[in-house]
């Protein structure tokens, strides 16, 4: 099993080399928890959600380590403007990112771990850093001094000076050099603040991955990941702490970081101003569409989120779902059981077209050719519906096959058929309602034959109907469903 990445502290491809034979350790930084999670985001988590579900089709076991940043300033300040708690706004904007990422196909991480739970083993670290003279004490603040740390800009790939002139630094006289990073907050008034060696402080935003991290999955971990924004500064000081705290290399053996969401020309980023809120995009498209249109293009290109390229993903769904309820339809108990979601191969490499999929993935996830693959399997489908309908045993089991795997390779890619499924027998039911009126009617017309063939029908359908004292009541039989 041969598994190539893009790497991006070496900045090409490689092998994926895991620390333990068969076992995958990975950690995404997550959501800052004060408002809803814009698009450009949620297609970082979907395709992080995706990477996990491929890696263990492939037979891996995969530890999943999420964290959600509550707290930080822009908890903080917008607390306070919505007159809450930071922990209330915190755990609202928690749950409402768990109910996007569910509404996206995502699955909740192995392990989800929060800042605030943390602190302690935080300042336990920053007390290391500061014996070890990384960190420094200046008026109640902590800050790492990245002079000191031999190696600080080897993840972003450029020196002091370059990254010097490159950011916008807060001038701020205690520190000792201006690219020097807060560990510790000193708290303001009416602050969260929890003690410390400094005084009452919190935190700052880059200590609780590397603490978190390396809690959780150990020094060396094997698939750092997150957005491409995130590289410099705050993975850089990941590792910058963790590093120099346990004088031992590496942090993370590979860091995947995915491409910028554009809304026409401008990078999708909640300073710009142009921000798409997924929550919103959500209530108006089916997930599913939303799911395909951010792993339908590499995880690593900058994509475009546009009226025109969601309608492109709206048609490509719609190809998919309605092969799978015409499969369904002619196959009937002959349609294949939808594999539970996450799937494994281990072993076989599959044939034809699931060879290409396997094929087209292991090469730094190249979901392009994935997504093209299934579109033919579609297609090869397609081709034998007709005959299948007509009693053609053959073409019978050439899309019985056909159907497996393309229920296999869509689950893989996060796709539940059955939940578009749920939302239309909300339908279903009010027809089969509306049949029982009409039954029910007739038979008060004196219209027996009438009445008897909706009843008729319907139990053909495997819809079952019982007349009780208080009207007909139906059931779905297993047939039927
Ligand atoms: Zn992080």
């Amino acid at each position: 099993m041969s598994i190539k990445i893009h790497d991006s502290a070496v900045r090409r491809i490689v092998q994926l080399e895991t620390a333990e034979p068969g076992r995958v350790s990975m950690y995404v930084c997550g959501p800052t928890v004060y408002g809803f999670v814009h698009v450009g985001n949620a297609r970082t988590f979907v395709w992080f959600d995706m990477i996990r579900r491929y890696l263990i089709y492939r037979g891996f076991d995969v530890t999943y380590v999420l964290n959600y940043t509550d707290v930080d300033d822009k908890i903080i300040d917008r607390a306070r403007l919505e007159k809450i708690t930071p922990e209330e706004l915190a755990s609202d904007c928690g749950r409402a990112f768990e109910q996007d990422m569910a509404a996206l196909g995502v699955r909740p991480p192995d392990i989800l771990c929060k800042a605030t739970d943390h602190i302690a083993e935080m300042v336990n670290a920053i007390e290391g850093l500061v014996d070890k003279e990384f960190a420094y004490e200046a008026d109640g603040d902590v800050f790492f001094a990245i002079e000191r740390f031999a190696g600080y800009g080897s993840l972003s790939h450029r020196s002091i000076d370059d990254l010097r002139a490159g950011e916008r630094i807060e001038p701020r006289a205690s520190k000792r050099h201006p690219l020097d990073f807060a560990l510790w907050k000193s708290a303001k008034e009416d602050e969260p603040s929890w003690s410390s060696p400094w005084g009452p402080g919190r935190p700052g935003w880059h200590i609780e991955c590397s603490v978190m991290s390396v809690k959780y999955l150990g020094m060396g971990f094997d698939i750092h990941g997150g957005g491409s924004d995130l590289v410099f500064p705050h993975h850089e000081n990941e590792k910058a702490q963790a590093e120099a705290l346990t004088a031992s290399k590496p942090f993370a053996r590979h860091w995947m970081h995915s491409g910028m969401v554009q809304t026409e020309s401008e990078k999708m980023s909640k300073s710009l101003g142009n921000v798409v809120v997924a929550h919103d995009v959500l209530a108006r498209l089916p997930g599913e569409v939303v799911r395909y249109w951010a792993l339908s293009s590499s995880y690593r290109s900058q994509v475009l989120f546009s009226e025109p390229v969601l309608h492109d993903a709206e048609q490509g769904y719609a190809r998919w779902k309605t092969f799978f309820d015409a499969a369904r339809y002619a196959l009937g108990d002959e349609f294949p059981v939808r594999p539970d979601a996450p799937v494994r191969r281990v072993g076989e490499e599959g044939d034809g077209l699931v060879a290409r999929f396997i094929e087209s993935l292991d090469e730094d996830f190249n979901s392009a050719r994935a997504f093209a693959t299934i579109h033919d399997l579609v297609r090869e489908g397609n081709k034998h519906l007709d005959a299948t309908q007509r009693g053609d045993t053959e073409a019978r089991a050439t899309l019985i096959d056909a159907t497996a795997a393309f229920l296999e390779l869509t689950s893989v890619l996060g796709f539940s058929f059955t939940d578009t499924n749920a939302e239309g027998s909300g339908l279903r039911d009010q027809l089969i309602e509306y049949l029982l009126e009409l039954r029910t009617e007739a038979r008060g017309e004196q219209a027996f034959e009438r009445a008897d063939a909706i009843r008729v029908r319907l139990s053909d359908m495997g819809v079952v109907i019982e007349d009780t004292a208080s009207g007909p009541r139906w059931r779905v039989s297993d047939e039927g469903r």
